[in-house]
């Protein structure tokens, strides 16, 4: 069996974005408690490890120093003249009391992970406090205030290592694509709602790296109402022959869970079936697999989508009726869906062409 670990302790939900803000600490607990619920670190090769602060070294892995030093001062309360400057403000991008701590913490525990991987202790490794994949070198995105991903990547590529990126959250990763945009070592692949439809606007097809990154970018735009049958054509095409292409010596895969059909800040109609298989194949790339979390605002989604994620990285089938000690929690109280998006043929055939369309282009740009 894959050493499976999973990187989190209750200090990551402890504090967080304010209520009333989409991005709830409380996501992270339920996912917590369900997976408790269901004795998911009870198999063998499986455990937990606490997440530790990041330095201000390694946050500058990939921020700038002086934006390290904007976030300290604005969770302390400190008064700046423009928040805005950096993207703060009301919206996306509130500052909120202790935002330092609770926002670096999630970094912190994606270089746990990504520190398990290269001393060979582990061969999976899941964040799913973290996949925040909007935030900039500079300023703060997207719910988004350090960029978790990008900084674990930067590990990994200091010791040697070339990283494949694979993003299936409903928008597109922006901030890891900007921040390795220039770069052969890092082959970033985001599938999301078409940036026609979705923050942040971005993710269209050309967008495909600049000098030496030329050609290791990839942007899979999707139509509304994309289902599981067409999302997983779409990554059959492009990732299995990108990525053995590439060789990565590790796959951060991003598993934000907003594509899902009941998610409400997005248009994407993906069941948790559709998300099992897509984790099942990130599982069939990955020899070794950093895995983060990412968006997802549907109570009951997020922790039985991770949950299910959980189940393929560690090899584990859980059970469809949910544990009875948290059954009444959830509707439905089944890990799968019991109900489907109901879909015209129209709708489907829309985003199926969307798709191939994007594809085709993919094709005869990157030559695969
Ligand atoms: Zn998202």
């Amino acid at each position: 069996m894959p050493r499976t670990v999973l990187i989190g302790d209750k200090t990551l939900w402890a504090g967080g974005h304010p209520p009333g803000h989409p991005l709830r600490p409380g996501r992270l607990r339920d996912t917590w408690e369900m997976l408790h619920a269901y004795g998911a670190f009870d198999a063998p090769d499986t455990r937990i490890v606490p997440p530790r602060p990041p330095t201000d070294d390694e946050l500058a892995m990939f921020h700038t120093r002086e934006y390290i030093n904007v976030v300290r001062r604005l969770s302390r309360g400190e008064l700046m003249a423009n928040p805005t400057r950096y993207n703060f403000g009301e919206g996306d991008n509130p500052v909120f009391e202790e935002m330092f701590e609770s926002e670096s913490l999630k970094v912190g525990a994606a270089l746990v992970a990504a520190e398990l991987l290269l001393r060979d202790e582990a061969d999976v490794a899941f964040s799913f406090a973290g996949g925040l994949h909007h935030a900039g070198r500079d300023f703060a995105s997207g719910f988004c205030v350090f960029g978790d991903g990008a900084v674990a990547i930067h590990r990994m590529l200091a010791e040697g290592w070339r990283v494949a990126y694979i993003d299936i959250d409903a928008h597109h990763g922006d901030g890891v694509q900007a921040a390795f945009y220039n770069d052969p070592r890092v082959l970033t692949i985001s599938f999301h709602e078409s940036g026609h439809y979705l923050f942040p606007g971005t993710g269209f097809t050309d967008e495909l790296g600049e000098g030496d990154g030329r050609g290791f970018s990839v942007n899979v735009p999707l139509f509304p109402y994309t289902d599981d049958k067409t999302f997983v054509w779409a990554f059959d095409q492009v990732v299995p022959p990108l990525v053995e292409r590439f060789a990565p010596d590790a796959v951060v895969a991003q598993l934000g869970v907003d594509a899902h059909w009941r998610d409400p800040l997005t248009h994407l109609a993906l069941t948790t079936y559709g998300f099992e298989v897509l984790f099942r194949r990130i599982r069939q790339l990955a020899p070794r697999w950093l895995a983060v979390g990412g968006g997802g605002y549907d109570r009951a989604v997020v922790p039985r989508t991770w949950t299910l994620a959980w189940g393929v990285m560690s090899g584990q089938t859980f059970s469809n009726d949910l544990p009875k000690a948290i059954a009444s929690d959830f509707d439905p109280p089944c890990l799968h869906d019991e109900t489907v998006l109901a879909l015209t043929d129209d709708q489907r055939q829309q985003a199926q062409t969307a798709a191939e369309s994007a594809v085709a282009e993919l094709k005869e740009a990157l030559d695969f």
